[in-house]
């Protein structure tokens, strides 16, 4: 047997284009742009890459997108001062903080500066809590992501198990959340787990997302389970691979040959995970028109 691959990629261009015809009706009967506005601290390669992706694809969903690119060695006090300012900013419905920030700035201070309702990487502890009680707001983006590839992979989850292995609080812990959420019978691993390969065996979703290149072996995984695998993780340049290949955590190939379906590395989850960054902006904007404060 060979699994399913769960194209991502495809995915996430049809919510792209499903988000852009909403924008466009949204600014045709209410004169609305969603506005997002992603800050940048320092100079990381990998982030200026991510911010780069997400100001185009916000733009070309027809965002009002603005970057705001501080350098390395910003004080903390002016990282909250430019949050304050696009908290208080009517045109910005979504702010996001690009992680990791740099040493001297204390990343929970920034997160718990972001007014909650323009959140739309849904880190701030009141939306953990909302979505921990089941009230809706903002998810974050990539555990987001992997529920709508599940949700269309296999309709309704009420009542399968699941595994997520990982358990930060951008992946793990909102996933396992979600799952609960739609009723499946959740298991979290972590790096102090025992008999992963075992709770493997028994689930019939398996969520990879710890950041160690073919970590899930083959034989953990249950004949005709959904493997979504979240890692991204670069190999060593070869000379097939000058810039080193992007692998997830899943041994892919040894996976694909027991699972039912698969996400592939790249081109499964990451993509989603920007999609679903507009989607919460513009689930932001809707929810200000909705409560007139628009
Ligand atoms: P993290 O380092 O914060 O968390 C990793 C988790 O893995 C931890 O909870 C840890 O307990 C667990 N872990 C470590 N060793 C383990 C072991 N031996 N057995 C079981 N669990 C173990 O990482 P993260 O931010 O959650 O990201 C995980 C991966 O997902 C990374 O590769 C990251 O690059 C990727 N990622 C991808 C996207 C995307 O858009 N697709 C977004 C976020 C993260």
């Amino acid at each position: 047997m060979s699994a399913t691959l769960i194209d991502g990629k495809a995915f996430a261009e049809r919510t792209r284009e499903r988000i852009a015809r909403d924008v466009t009706r949204l600014k045709a009967e209410k004169g609305v742009v969603p506005g997002l506005a992603v800050v940048l601290v320092g100079d990381d390669p990998a982030s200026r890459v991510y911010v780069a992706s997400k100001e185009r694809q916000a733009r070309e969903a027809g965002f009002h997108s603005v970057t705001y690119r501080l350098s390395g060695d910003v004080a903390e006090a002016e990282v909250l001062k430019t949050i304050a300012d696009l908290n208080a900013d009517p045109a910005i419905h979504g702010i996001l903080v690009q992680l990791p920030l740099p040493e001297g700035i204390d990343s929970w201070k920034v997160i718990l500066a972001i007014d909650p309702d323009k959140d739309v990487d849904g880190f701030h502890p009141v939306n953990a809590g909302r979505l921990s009680i089941g009230l809706p707001g903002p998810v974050p983006c990539t555990p987001k992501g992997c529920m709508m590839l599940l949700e269309d992979t296999l309709g309704d989850i009420s009542g399968k198990s699941a595994l997520v292995i990982g358990r930060s609080t951008i992946v793990g812990k909102p996933m396992a959340m979600l799952l609960l959420a739609a009723n499946a019978t959740v298991t979290i691993a972590h790096s102090r787990t025992r008999n992963l390969a075992e709770l493997g065996r028994q689930a019939d979703i398996l969520v990879a997302a710890v950041g160690k290149p073919h970590f899930v072996q083959g034989d953990w995984i249950k004949p005709g389970a959904v493997v979504l695998d979240v890692g991204i993780n670069r190999l060593d340049p070869t000379e097939e691979y000058p810039k080193g290949r992007l692998v997830g955590d899943v041994d892919f190939e040894a996976a694909r040959a027991v699972a039912g379906a698969i996400t592939p590395v790249p081109g499964g989850i990451g993509p989603m995970t920007i999609a679903c960054l507009l989607d919460n902006t513009l689930a932001a904007c809707q929810a200000r028109l909705e409560t007139g404060s628009e």
